[in-house]
């Protein structure tokens, strides 16, 4: 069994800082880490190696700095390590972003499940797993929190959507996305951080290795458009009243509704 598993760096979101010319992402010194979700998902790959001695391949797409989560999923348990690191795919958006790593997972033929997170907590749009299964034509199930692999070559999976979960038989080779906050990932090893600096290769993979049009990466390749970007606006302070009871209290909101025009 091959699973590929998608991880992307992201900055730590705690010390996130903003140009207040440019209205950009402040990435320059800034702490990256694994995002949370794909770590996640990196767990629940992890136990499909414990369980049914799978390959892990690991796959990122960023600048050479991306090999650092990489090489903590080695130290994690993960078997290969690949980065996708070339200009060409520099500026991408969602869609750009997912040709590339299709293209990539293309070439990792076979494989039996694709592990992605839900969302970056960068970029937010949950939008690359089921771009990425689309440009595969393979099934997708979102919003994973377990599964459960079959030997028929179907995977039972668990979806939690708000406060119902669903279980759903998917066939393989399909695409899932899981959600960070039901999944508890494994600390990495001393034993794995020492064969992750000393025995293992992050292979570094260009544009060029991956057969994928150009024209469908990077800047080039992403249909997206950023007009202007904005934090939030302080809106006013209102007003605060003490010892006010119910009944007073629903007068007071009904005289400041009708005096904005609202009723
Ligand atoms: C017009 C435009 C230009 C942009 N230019 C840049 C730029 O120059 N530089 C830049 O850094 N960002 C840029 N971005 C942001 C970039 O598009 C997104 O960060 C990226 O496409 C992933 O989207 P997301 O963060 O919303 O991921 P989501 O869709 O929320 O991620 C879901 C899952 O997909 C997988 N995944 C996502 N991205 C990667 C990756 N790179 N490698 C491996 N797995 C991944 C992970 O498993 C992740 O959990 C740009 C965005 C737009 C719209």
């Amino acid at each position: 069994m091959r699973v590929i598993c998608c991880l992307k760096q992201v900055p730590d979101t705690t010390e996130i800082k903003i140009d207040p010319v440019k209205g950009t992402l402040i990435r320059e010194g800034v702490p990256s880490i694994m995002n949370p979700d794909d770590k996640a998902g990196l767990e629940v790959a992890l136990q499909l190696k414990d369980k049914y001695g799978a390959e892990v391949v690991v796959l990122s797409m960023g600048p050479m700095q991306a090999t650092e989560i990489i090489r903590e999923a080695f130290a994690m348990g993960a078997d290969r390590g690949i980065l996708l690191s070339d200009f060409k795919f520099a500026g991408a958006d969602t869609l750009a972003t997912s040709s590339a790593l299709a293209g990539a997972i293309r070439k990792l033929e076979p494989y039996d499940i694709i592990i992605m997170g839900r969302q970056a907590i960068d970029g937010d749009t949950a939008q690359v797993g089921p771009e990425t299964a689309e440009l595969l034509d393979l099934p997708q199930v979102s919003y994973v929190k377990s599964l459960e692999y079959k030997e028929d070559g179907t995977c039972l999976v668990t979806r939690k959507v708000e406060d119902r979960s669903y279980v759903l038989r998917v066939k393989t080779p399909v695409v899932l996305t899981v959600l960070g906050e039901e999944v508890e990932p494994r600390y990495m090893s001393v034993a794995g951080i020492l064969k992750a600096f000393r025995e293992m290769e992050v292979e570094i993979w260009s544009a060029d290795k991956i057969d994928v049009d150009v024209t469908t990466l990077g800047l080039k390749g992403s249909p997206t458009q950023v007009k202007q970007s904005f934090g939030k606006q302080l809106k006013a302070a209102g007003h605060t009243y003490d010892n006010v009871s119910a009944a007073e209290g629903a007068k007071l909101i009904l005289e400041a509704l009708i005096d904005k025009n609202l009723l």
